[in-house]
């Protein structure tokens, strides 16, 4: 069985990934299954253990990077994020495409350690960055100086956007989600013409 594509959505903190991401998995048919990742943030409201992330302590994430059991595995806002390698392996072993949507420190760790073919990157690029910014001050829950480091940290990611081998503008969630639709389908129809 020809093995599966690893697709991985990232782009700087505030693009929207996330909200991107839900949007593709409730309105398209495409076969692909999402990675859950393991953190060690607490669950929000409504969110299951097994189904958006593993909830894990720090000691449990820990070992799993001493076992060497994730992909790639980064910190963001204090907390640790990672993708277990031996799922995401085993999904793709069974001819199922993967999707990832994570981090850029941790999307760079796949695409410079992991050249293998069957990767598919797409970065998701706010339209300016004023965009980014006034979607990160939006969040007002933070105090200055972190969305000052956010905007920093967003900049120096969006330099690295040529690692990739798409970039999408978000400029509607709609447009940039057809977009990466449309990217993933023809990937997995050459997927299957390459057999
Ligand atoms: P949140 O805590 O809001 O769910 O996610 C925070 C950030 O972590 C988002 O940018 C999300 O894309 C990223 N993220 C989620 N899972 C992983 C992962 O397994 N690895 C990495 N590197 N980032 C992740």
């Amino acid at each position: 069985m020809k093995k599966g594509l690893l697709i991985i959505l990232s782009g700087p903190s505030g693009v929207g990934k996330g909200t991107v991401r839900e949007y593709i998995f409730s309105h398209s048919n495409l076969p692909f299954v999402y990675s859950v990742s393991m953190t060690t943030r607490e669950p929000r409201n409504g969110e299951v253990d097994g189904k958006d992330y593993y909830f894990v302590s720090d000691e449990e994430f820990q070992r799993n990077v001493q076992n060497n059991n994730f992909l790639e595995h980064a910190s963001f806002v204090g907390h640790s994020y990672g993708t277990p390698k031996d799922k995401v392996e085993a999904l793709r072993n069974e001819g199922k495409h993967v999707f990832l949507e994570i981090e850029v420190n941790g999307a760079t760790q796949v695409l410079t350690n992991h050249k293998e073919p069957g990767v598919v990157s797409i970065f998701l690029m706010p339209p300016s960055l004023r965009a980014l910014e006034n979607r990160i001050k939006g969040r007002k829950t933070e105090p200055k100086e972190i969305i000052e480091k956010r905007l920093e940290k967003g900049r120096r990611e969006i330099q690295l956007a040529g690692m990739y081998d798409y970039v999408v503008i978000n400029d509607r969630v709609e447009n940039a989600s057809q977009k990466i639709m449309d990217i993933i389908l023809n990937k997995i129809k050459e997927n299957k013409e390459e057999d």
